[in-house]
């Protein structure tokens, strides 16, 4: 039986490119993306920690974003400083849409989960950018008949994705798994993708009804199956225009933009 270790982020990567993913793991260049992500989550993080909507005002998350603003990778000061007003942007459009149908329980929670997919063994391992209550009907004990989200903040500047689309990202079903195994006990358990674009924030709530996650199920087998096999070929698309490794493809050079990695440390493992 082949065993992998993989993050949401990791198989969005293997998905978007193989041949992208091959070149780029283990390097630890910060590209201004990523710059440009961490700052952004951590003042939401630090937003949230004391207190967000309610007690805190929107010149708090953007001081909060100067704060951890990050300087790596950025060409030179003009590209830091749009990067930087994005930043901003995106920030104001957050607070702008408000604090959302649930109540926040958790922030930045790392977690773990072992799959087994088609007879190969899958350790999944991921951060939940913020866990939601949903309202609903409790059940008699905690967590029994309630209703949890776990809440992705995407910063990148590509098209938000229909949330059927997104049902069927390994990435995004991974998320689901990692929560049904954290959140057994609630009814229902849903991924919301929050795409903080600086026009708006678009929200994508993405549900997994038995047949819908059987899809996803053969999807996200479908992409271990192809990491176990060693399938890296290269596949352009959106995404080639900031690719690292862009100069050494034979079939790069496509015109628009990229994802990022994410990492971290991690709670005990569960079984989904
Ligand atoms: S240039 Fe495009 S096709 Fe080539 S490795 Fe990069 S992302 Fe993949």
């Amino acid at each position: 039986m082949a065993e992998l270790q993989l993050s949401p982020s990791q198989l969005a990567a293997y998905q978007d490119c193989p041949r992208r993913y091959l070149a780029t793991q283990g390097q630890r260049e910060t590209t201004a993306a990523m710059s440009l992500g961490a700052a952004v989550h951590e003042a939401l993080f630090h937003w949230h920690q004391r207190g967000g909507f309610g007690m805190l005002g929107q010149e708090a998350l953007l001081a909060l974003l100067a704060d951890h603003w990050r300087r790596e990778g950025y060409a030179d000061r003009s590209a830091e400083a749009a990067s930087y007003h994005r930043g901003q942007a995106s920030l104001r459009a957050y607070y702008a849409a408000g604090p959302g149908p649930g109540v926040p329980i958790a922030h930045e929670a790392y977690r773990r989960c072992t799959v087994q997919l088609h007879g190969h063994r899958l350790q999944l391992r991921g951060r939940f950018d913020r866990v939601d209550l949903l309202p609903g009907i409790a059940g008699p004990s905690p967590g029994a008949g309630g209703r949890i989200a776990v809440v992705d903040y995407k910063v990148s500047r590509i098209e938000p994705p229909l949330a059927r689309q997104l049902a069927l990202s390994p990435a995004i079903f991974a998320y689901y798994l990692l929560a049904r195994a954290h959140y057994p006990h609630y009814a229902e358990v849903r991924v919301t993708v929050l795409y903080l674009r600086p026009e708006g924030v678009v929200r994508r709530e993405i549900a997994y009804p038995p047949a819908v996650a059987a899809r996803a199920r053969e999807w996200l087998a479908d992409v271990v199956g192809g990491l176990i096999e060693g399938e890296m070929q290269p596949r352009s698309g959106a995404f080639c225009v900031r690719c690292r490794v862009q100069d050494s493809c034979p079939t790069g050079h496509c015109p628009t933009l990229t994802l990022g990695l994410e990492g971290g440390s991690y709670g005990p493992t569960k079984v989904c």
